[in-house]
């Protein structure tokens, strides 16, 4: 791989103590060209803006898919990944169902590492401090023609998060859109998805949610993902997920959530959930929490939900297995605990 290193870092003019998400980037970026059908020798190069035709293909037709996960770094300035084989496999089989190119392993890794090497600096110590990596991959050919892309670029880029408290969110359940639908691209982390729920999302908050809960297309009577996370339920001390479909996206985190919550005798059940049971439990002061998860905030306690016009608050509990689970699974993502399942992928 070639790599072209940054004349001088940014590093000195950014504030890593004021970061807002998602918005100041590293030094360096990857990209790797597919064209005449292979992927072409990747390279890492200064970050920079690029330059595209007009007419490329994902711009019109929407081939792109991406993925989101963090590097760590622990006491002793190392720097880990978690279970980056899981994003690996989840963007290639993102970019199987939009007729997107398989992306080689060994490039992956590669880039991945190399780009955390390289700007390591980056990188605060401390729980919650991370650095948030954003691969992905969109169709680059210049053409308006109505078929799929012929020639793909993969980048990879990267941003410095720091620790940061999202506070509870109010939920609504949603009635009348849908983010996916069966036989569609919900498991895939298509950048379509996203764009399909940003106007509803808007609507739900003008009356005063943060995040729509997505139900089930065809009947919207069972609850599926909150916003782009997946979702908790905790009646009395049951924890709930819905199991994976082709609608859900088979998130990192919730698997995680699964096992660790297994390893700890929590009573978890993966079942289709109704919204008629979350209410009725909420009535009968049964339903004790409900918790997004996903790799950007690990954990997203739910405040309370709307639902048919009626508001219904969460109860205010102690200990709540939001807190634990979210304390367990950094543990392990930042080295301070036993990592019995094999997640943690040093970078050396
Ligand atoms: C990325 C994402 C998640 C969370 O997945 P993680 O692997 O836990 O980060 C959940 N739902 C949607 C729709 C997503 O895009």
């Amino acid at each position: 791989m070639k790599i072209e290193k940054a004349l001088s870092s940014k590093l000195p003019n950014v504030d890593l103590k004021n970061l807002s998400f998602g918005t100041v980037f590293t030094d360096h970026m990857f990209v790797c060209n597919y064209k005449n059908g292979a992927w072409e020798e990747p390279k890492i190069i200064p970050y920079q803006s690029l330059s595209f035709d007009p007419s490329m293909s994902v711009l019109h037709y929407g081939q792109a898919v991406f993925e989101g996960m963090k590097g760590y770094k622990d006491d002793d300035d190392k720097i880990w990944l978690f279970r980056p084989d899981q994003n690996f496999e989840r963007i290639n089989k993102s970019a199987a169902r939009l007729q997107i190119p398989e992306f080689p392993k060994k490039y992956f890794f590669e880039g991945l590492t190399e780009l955390l090497r390289l700007d390591a600096d980056w990188i605060q110590k401390g729980i919650g401090n991370s650095m948030y990596i954003r691969p992905f991959v969109f169709a680059s050919q210049p053409g308006v023609q109505a078929s799929p892309s012929e020639e793909y670029t993969f980048i990879i880029i990267c941003c410095p998060v720091k620790a940061y408290y999202g506070g509870e969110v109010n939920v609504l359940i949603a009635e009348e859109f849908s983010r996916a639908a069966s036989g569609g691209v919900g498991f895939a982390k298509a950048a379509g998805n996203y764009a399909a729920q940003f106007y509803p999302t808007a609507l739900a908050q003008k009356e005063g949610y943060q995040q729509i809960v997505w139900t089930d297309a065809s009947t919207h009577e069972y609850l599926e993902e909150a916003g782009t996370m997946n979702i908790f339920f905790r009646i009395n001390d049951k924890l709930i997920t819905a199991p994976n479909n082709d609608r859900i996206l088979d998130g990192i985190t919730r698997k995680s959530i699964i096992q660790i919550a297994k390893d700890n005798d929590i009573d978890i059940e993966v079942r289709p959930i109704k919204v008629s049971e979350v209410v009725e439990a909420s009535k009968k002061g049964t339903l004790l929490e409900m918790f997004g998860s996903g790799t950007a905030v690990v954990v997203s306690p739910i405040k309370s939900f709307g639902y048919q016009g009626v508001n219904y608050k969460l109860p205010v509990i102690e200990n709540p297995l939001s807190t634990l689970l979210k304390e367990k699974i950094t543990s392990i993502q930042y080295n301070l605990s036993e990592d019995p399942h094999g997640w943690r992928l040093a970078v050396d």
